[in-house]
């Protein structure tokens, strides 16, 4: 809020009671009463916070509380005490400032929580980012001293990592897909099938980007089926591309079949297009549920792979693309790979997380680090918090969830602690949690409090332990 536009209306305001007083003034008019903006200011209640926010905004706070109390005053009554004016103007300053971006502790299991920033970020990839923060080498060649291209050591990391030919990095996924399908498909026909035309979550629907892109979507076989007959008869001549999607959250059982990627990949070079797969989790190689890893996708020879930085790959969120090196080009040289580029921040983070994994050494990331940690560690923690919580807590078995939109049905065994709030709502136990500093995240489950340490750093168990018994003995 503009402080000057603000102080335009409280003068208009002003004006405005005198006239609407209109009788003569009355020394009684209660308006009269209400205390000037300084000494508002001047509240104990305000001090503290006019020394943390600043002058101009606990200005426009106080205006816009003296406005408010002066229009509610018109119609006759009592002026507010000045103990409510400094509480008003304090409510309106939390309201404004406390859903900004703060640190938690994640005592919920989910490893890729997507409300809670997906993966967190590694100590190397951290210290990138502040490195990066100031002025750093973005766009400038230290050996050369002239202007260099961003990104392209990421490209040449991403090269490294999974032996593709070319490599791109944007800001994120569904940005990928935008320049991909904007590049390539725009009043084309892009053929997808109907088992994967997804919802990622909020506005990120394939058929919808495919809209927006301009792309033309032409769906085939059925919801569980779709066999490579399905895609060969919709090929046309207005076909751009064959694009097969991870459907990453949800799973079809039961009568289900589709085309194997390799016979996709021969179908699409037959007929010249390109084959873009969309994998969702960044899961470079091995098995994970039924997570397709990156190096299956690229030895199977699709042109195109896109997946996220962040997700199972365990960095900052990002759109990957790596493939072949004609297409990637064509894709950099787009005015949409300008709209989309990625940040400084997110390069530092990224290429770090890439020197991770090409250092062999996953455990550093904390996103592989958790999900691969022991159950008999994970009990260990569990049974001394349970014995700092006493009778009230147990420790059990236990399922988590991968989260982020990845392995919707795979279960995640793990050892959580169970705590029954005697005396106290399951609420108010969760409640009191999100107002510690900092604030913990836990799940409950009827009636009970769950606590699965997976997510936490072990360092953060006392933290964890002191907030429990902080809010279950001050009942
Ligand atoms: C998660 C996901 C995306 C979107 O990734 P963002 O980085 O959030 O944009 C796209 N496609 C699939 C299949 C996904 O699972």
């Amino acid at each position: 809020m503009d402080p000057t536009h603000q102080a335009g209306r409280t003068g208009q305001a002003e004006r405005g009671s005198r006239r609407t007083g209109g009788e003569p003034d009355r020394a009684g008019d209660p308006r009269r009463a209400l205390p000037k903006v300084d000494s508002l200011l001047a509240h104990p209640r305000l001090v503290e916070r006019l020394g943390v926010w600043g002058r101009p905004l606990l200005t426009t706070m106080a205006r816009r509380a003296l406005d408010e109390a002066r229009a509610s005053l018109a119609g006759g009554g009592q002026p507010p005490p000045l103990d409510a004016l400094a509480g008003a103007v304090s409510d309106a300053l939390d309201r404004l400032t406390s859903g900004r971006v703060r640190a938690v502790v994640n005592a919920t299991g989910v490893v890729l929580h997507t409300n809670l920033g997906r993966a967190p970020l590694s100590a190397q990839a951290l210290e990138a980012v502040k490195a990066a923060a100031g002025y750093s080498t973005v766009e400038f060649d230290l050996t050369t001293g002239e202007r260099g291209k961003r990104g392209s050591t990421v490209s040449a990391l991403l090269r490294e990592l999974t032996g593709a030919e070319a490599a791109l990095a944007v800001n994120n996924a569904a940005a990928a897909l935008m320049l991909i399908l904007g590049a390539f498909a725009r009043d084309r026909e892009v053929i997808v099938s109907r088992g994967e035309l997804v919802e990622i979550g909020g506005e990120f629907r394939i058929p919808s980007i495919l809209e927006a892109a301009g792309a033309n979507l032409v769906e085939v076989g059925a919801t569980n089926r779709t066999h490579l007959a399905d895609y060969a008869s919709a090929i046309g001549k207005r076909t751009a591309l064959i694009l097969v999607v991870h459907p990453s959250n949800y799973r079809i059982e039961g009568f289900t079949a589709q085309p194997a990627l390799a016979d996709l990949v021969e179908l699409a070079g037959a007929h010249r297009l390109p084959l873009v797969h969309d994998l969702g989790s960044g899961l470079l190689r091995g098995r994970l549920g039924d997570e397709p890893a990156l190096d299956e996708s690229l030895s199977a020879g699709v042109d195109l792979a896109v997946f996220s930085g962040d997700k199972l790959f365990g960095g900052p969120q990002a759109g990957l693309v790596v493939g072949r090196g004609e297409l990637v080009a064509r894709l950099a040289r787009h005015p949409i790979a300008r709209a989309v580029r990625i940040d400084k921040l997110t390069l530092a983070a990224l290429e770090a997380t890439l020197l991770t994994h090409l250092s062999g050494r996953p455990d550093d990331l904390p996103v592989l680090r958790m999900l691969a940690v022991p159950l008999d560690e994970l009990r260990r923690r569990a049974e001394r918090l349970a014995t700092g919580l006493g009778e009230r807590a147990k420790v059990r078995e236990g399922t988590g969830v991968v989260g982020g939109g990845s392995l919707p049905t795979e279960r995640l065994p793990s050892v959580v602690v169970e705590i029954t709030p005697l005396g106290l709502t399951e609420t108010a136990v969760v409640s009191g949690l999100r107002a510690a500093d900092p604030p913990v995240i836990v799940r409950t489950e009827r009636g009970r409090v769950l606590v699965d340490l997976r997510t936490v750093p072990p360092e953060q168990d006392d933290l964890v332990l002191r907030s429990l018994q902080e809010i279950m003995s001050a009942r």
